[in-house]
């Protein structure tokens, strides 16, 4: 069987790939990119609720011409009629599905599922593992605002142990030489985070002025048993509001991937904020997508 590259998280992807996504991201929002993906069959295959990157897949998908087939599969399993993972992989590559956007639950379920397919898988957001497309446009958004991410400092915020996209996203930052700096308390950000690069703070009044970006993150409630601190004193700790925007340097900017919890982790003072960016990181996000689907499907050197 041939093997073909998938996108499970972005250590898939070499740093001059990474940059390839980026050159194309932005030369796809310059002009309509062409229809590169013509006669290929995209399926998105969404276990989990999803707004934002579901349609943005769609969008970018339909965008390059590809055939979309949307699957939202009431069951978490394939196996309810006794077929394999990989039986279904095998099916899917023998009716000519070119890439598998995949998001489930289940850590390391697109990883599975690549190892049958004989096409592209995508990870969509797999439990708490990773978000690689979510982690691309994050950074493409940061180095919009900033360029060069070396010796930049970035703190991700709030439930970073439950976060599939804090994970892309330190993984991705790391990479580039950026600092970043996770705050939150214990429950939500065990100490065991802290390693080369990555600091673990508790206190966000003090890391505010240090930082060139905050990244917010939503508390995962669906992935708890039950809450290691009360919303009060998250609200007190973490929530970023008027009070504490004060404290940010003065071209720092705000991001959060959404969906965002008004009352919670930000209040209505960050949607005003000169530097709120979610906009931003929405927009790009289909563009960015556009460029992993054409790295992939179209790539000669991959
Ligand atoms: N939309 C992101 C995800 O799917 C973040 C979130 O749900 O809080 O992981």
């Amino acid at each position: 069987m041939r093997i073909r590259r998938s996108l499970i998280d972005l250590d898939d992807l070499t740093a001059e790939e990474i940059a390839q996504v980026f050159e194309q991201t932005a030369a796809f929002e310059e002009t309509a990119p062409g229809r590169r993906l013509a006669g290929r069959t995209c399926v998105n295959l969404f276990f989990e609720e999803s707004t934002r990157t579901f349609t943005s897949f769609n969008m970018a998908e339909l965008r390059l011409g590809a055939d979309v087939v949307n699957l939202a599969p009431r069951n978490l399993s394939f196996t309810s009629k006794g077929e394999t993972l990989g039986d279904t992989a095998i099916t899917l590559g023998a009716m000519g599905v070119s890439v598998l956007v995949v998001r489930h639950p289940e850590a390391g379920f697109p990883q599975r599922l690549a190892l049958g397919f004989d096409g592209h898988v995508i990870n969509a957001g797999d439990g708490v593992h990773a978000h690689p497309t979510q982690a691309l446009l994050d950074i493409y958004t940061l180095i919009e605002e900033f360029g060069d991410l070396k010796g930049r400092a970035v703190a991700i915020v709030g439930d970073v142990l439950h976060s599939r996209v804090a994970h892309s996203a330190i993984r991705g930052l790391s990479r580039l030489g950026t600092t970043v700096v996770l705050v939150g308390p214990e429950g939500f950000l065990p100490s065991t985070y802290a390693g080369e690069g990555v600091r673990v703070e508790r206190d966000f009044d003090g890391v505010l002025p240090n930082v060139d970006a905050v990244i917010l993150l939503r508390i995962q409630r669906e992935r708890f048993v039950a809450m290691p601190i009360s919303d009060e004193e998250y609200v007190a700790g973490y929530r970023l509001d008027r009070r504490r925007l004060g404290l940010l340097r003065k071209e720092a900017i705000v991001m959060h991937p959404g969906p965002y919890n008004r009352g919670m982790e930000l209040d209505d003072s960050v949607l005003d904020f000169a530097g709120w960016r979610y906009a931003r990181q929405v927009h790009h996000g289909v563009a960015v997508r556009m460029a992993v689907l054409d790295l992939l499907v179209n790539a000669r050197s991959l």
